[in-house]
């Protein structure tokens, strides 16, 4: 396997690094995250040197490259402390690009470059959680139309991204679930913002629809596609909250080792005791473990040898260790992280939302053990 990164490669790193070293970021990400603002300065940024065209197709305008430049870039930006939960959009819209008609595409690659909110893909409701069996929303077809009814919960971007696509069900066969790309603006939706623990500079969203006229031409992907399409996509989705993780927690670690350096009591620096360095060796073993186990996914996914489950053991594993990492650079940093404004005790509350959010843990270790089990039988 070969991770190492080639002249391009590292070239798109380090203009990343550029732009986060372009300004104090950190000012400007922790007002977002008290006024719960989406940071499309830093978006638009990063986008400006290419971040949203990384995986898209050259025959789009994009640049066609692999998963392992992806993961290059989110340690990068993680690594700075960049709030790379807000991106997860950009690399799905290779899914528009996959499932999507002409129209649908045009509407989404309008916005490369930008940094604007794009879409979201709207499942979870109230009674459909881990589990769509129980999922009512539905679309109806009456006079050559296509009505949606029902409400969805903790939709992530969902007050401000322009276009969803939605999962509902068939009124006439129940069995039956397609996607939809519904335009926001459209009447008959309506949004509720929900508060959250973490990940504050993207909205979540309670999003109710009532007769949402549609055109057959919105259908997003085969009629009754629905479930193949989002298991389809898990691989790329949890990998890209894995890839937040791990970038997340380099940074805290970061900032707990210079301090450790630098704090002194009882007339050493603090990294000098020994129960200090035992976190900082399981941090670092946490990080390696991280990163050998993404890289090599991302290397997988590019020999196009990735199997189902691998983003899901990704998700599980690095939203756990990263959460420790965390955890233990907030302990480091004591009063500082606790009582203070430090970017550290943001990322502690941002990392425990990614054990929830994308699927739970529970799923996560379901798909985990179904791959690891399925070759012995
Ligand atoms: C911040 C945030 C953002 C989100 N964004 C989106 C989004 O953009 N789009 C979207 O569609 N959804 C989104 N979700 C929804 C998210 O995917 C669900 O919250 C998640 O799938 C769990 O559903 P639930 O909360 O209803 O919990 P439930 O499914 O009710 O589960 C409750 C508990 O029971 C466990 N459990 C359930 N079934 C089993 C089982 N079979 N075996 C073992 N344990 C089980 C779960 O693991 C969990 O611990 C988001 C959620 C959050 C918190």
């Amino acid at each position: 396997m070969e991770f190492s990164l080639n002249e391009d490669q590292q070239i798109m790193v380090d203009a990343f690094r550029e732009v986060m070293e372009s300004r104090n970021w950190e000012t400007y990400f922790h007002e977002c995250d008290e006024t719960h603002t989406y940071p499309e300065e830093w978006v638009n940024a990063i986008c400006e040197v290419g971040f949203d065209r990384i995986t898209i197709p050259e025959e789009y305008d994009g640049l066609g490259l692999d998963w392992v430049t992806m993961t290059a870039a989110y340690e990068e930006l993680g690594r700075l402390g960049g709030p790379t939960y807000v991106l997860y959009q950009l690399p799905a819209l290779e899914t528009v690009l996959k499932n999507g008609t002409d129209e649908q595409k045009e509407a989404v690659l309008a916005f490369l470059g930008t940094g604007k909110q794009v879409l979201n893909y709207a499942m979870t409701e109230p009674s459909a959680g881990s589990s769509f069996e129980d999922m009512r929303t539905t679309y109806t077809r009456r006079d050559g139309k296509i009505y949606l009814n029902g409400h969805k919960t903790f939709q992530t971007s969902g007050m401000h991204v322009p276009y969803m696509v939605v999962m509902a069900r068939d009124s006439e066969d129940s069995s039956k679930y397609t996607e939809w790309f519904v335009d926001m603006a459209k009447s008959g939706i309506t949004k509720e913002p929900l508060e959250k623990l973490g990940l504050r500079m993207d909205s979540c969203a309670e999003i109710y629809l009532e007769n949402v006229e549609l055109e057959e031409s919105d259908r997003f992907g085969e009629e009754g596609g629905a479930f193949r399409r989002v298991v389809g996509d898990f691989n790329l989705e949890r990998f890209l909250v894995a890839l937040t993780n791990y970038g997340t927690a380099y940074c805290a670690y970061e900032d707990a080792a210079r301090y450790a350096n630098q704090r002194e009591q009882g007339g050493r620096a603090i990294g000098k005791y020994q129960l200090v360095q035992l976190k900082f060796a399981d941090m670092k073993v946490k990080l390696t473990n991280m990163r050998n186990m993404l890289y090599e996914i991302a290397w997988r996914h590019d020999q196009g040898l990735l199997g189902r489950g691998e983003g899901s053991m990704a998700k599980y594993y690095c939203s756990h260790a990263a959460f420790e990492v965390v955890d233990e650079a907030l302990q480091v940093l004591a009063g500082i992280g606790i009582a203070g404004e430090h970017r550290v005790q943001r990322f502690w509350r941002d990392l425990r939302v990614d054990r929830v959010s994308g699927g739970t843990d529970e799923m996560m270790i379901l798909d985990t053990a179904f791959m690891a089990l399925r070759p012995y039988r």
